[in-house]
């Protein structure tokens, strides 16, 4: 039976999980008076499950190499080893980069690189990662580390030929603080063929990220949406984390998906064969804000935080999105380069004073928060 979108929306704001073939009506919807009633539930379900407050966190991105094995073809980030424009932080870059951070009161490193076979010590890629974490956590003990992606933690795993989960207890045993839910692209197999043939697949990541919460490593969760992929497979994507996630709660897992975050593909630089594909540069703000909100409705019961990504949309788009179903602007970043290298606009710095701003121009209060959105309460880095 077809169900109409004020029928899809009451249920929504009665609490109740839309089914998928619900969130794909809300998704195919045109009409700007029905997208209009879109965004106001999403704002309500927001404002009911999260309440006003706007959170962002001072953190600084660390992409410690862009000498990648792959060829992902949305990325205009990757080099080979000798390729104009490689390069590969070594150990005292790190740390300067980390100590920066922490003189601009950073809570949150958030450090990802490329997948670099020449990237070991001892002869192994887990020791490579571990001393990245011992760089960082032993000059700055009190710093949250948010690394590594699923496809980062199969890398090292079939590097060194063992499991993702002694990868992920090694790492987090290290001072792992949680993990970036990216590389999840688009969760289905056809896409992925066509954007990152050789990155793992849709089950492997919903493995490993299963496997992280089961072993107490938190995640975030991403969508990189606006490219080739149809409304169905946005909507299989939200269903598939919302699965992932009532099975970290159903299993009492120690830990889950802290965060879904929608990154809008950018294409400008991205290379000619996708770019051709899509036909379009920068994202379409309307298709992202809509997806934002329907997001919102489909997962608020279960991932209470959503947040935009400033670097893909702008400051001024993040902020629409704060209206149609976020509840955070995400990070000062203090440097990107992957999405930046793929032509976006949006920069890639913000300050705390940006942020709040921007926050205060909607007329919402604004709060510091860490990775796992606690308050930070005082700069002295008191949480509650
Ligand atoms: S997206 Fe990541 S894995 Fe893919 S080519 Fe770029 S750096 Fe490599």
């Amino acid at each position: 039976m077809l169900v109409s979108v004020p029928q899809i929306l009451n249920k929504a704001l009665n609490q109740e999980d839309i089914s998928p073939q619900e969130g794909l009506t809300l998704l195919q919807q045109t009409h700007p008076e029905v997208i209009s009633k879109i965004r106001e539930t999403a704002d309500i379900l927001r404002q009911e499950q999260v309440g006003e407050t706007v959170t962002y966190i001072i953190n600084r991105n660390i992409n410690f190499t862009n000498i990648c094995e792959q060829h992902c073809n949305f990325c205009a980030f990757r080099r080979d080893e000798n390729q104009e424009g490689s390069y590969w932080l070594d150990w005292q870059q790190i740390q300067e980069k980390t100590a920066d951070a922490v003189r601009h009161n950073a809570t949150e490193i958030c450090m990802q690189g490329g997948l670099n076979p020449e990237a070991k010590v001892n002869g192994k890629s887990l020791d490579y990662y571990l001393k990245l974490i011992d760089t960082i956590k032993d000059a700055f003990p009190d710093i949250h580390l948010h690394a590594f992606s699923p496809q980062e933690i199969q890398f090292i795993a079939r590097q060194d030929k063992i499991s993702y989960a002694e990868v992920i207890v090694a790492l987090k045993q290290a001072g792992l603080g949680s993990m970036p839910g990216t590389a999840a692209e688009v969760l289905d197999d056809k896409i992925r063929q066509v954007i990152c043939p050789e990155k793992i697949n849709a089950a492997t990541w919903l493995e490993i990220v299963e496997t992280a919460h089961r072993l107490g490593v938190n995640t975030t969760s991403t969508l990189l949406s606006g490219h080739i992929e149809t409304p169905q497979q946005q909507i299989e994507h939200l269903e598939k984390l919302r699965k992932l996630q009532q099975k970290a709660v159903q299993n009492n897992y120690p830990a889950h998906i802290t965060e879904f975050i929608i990154l809008p593909f950018v294409g400008q630089e991205a290379p000619p064969s996708l770019r051709r594909r899509v036909g379009r540069d920068q994202p379409i703000l309307a298709d992202a804000l809509l997806l934002t909100a329907v997001a919102r409705i489909y997962l608020g019961n279960w991932i209470k935080n959503h947040q935009p990504s400033w670097v893909k949309l702008g400051l001024e788009g993040a902020k629409k999105a704060l209206q149609w179903g976020c509840n955070d602007i995400g990070g000062t970043l203090m440097e990107e380069h992957i999405t930046t290298m793929a032509g976006a606009q949006g920069g890639t710095c913000m300050t705390p004073e940006q942020l709040q701003k921007a926050i205060a121009s909607l007329n919402r209060p604004y709060q510091e928060r860490t990775t796992l959105y606690q308050k930070v309460l005082m700069r002295s880095g008191v949480t509650l």
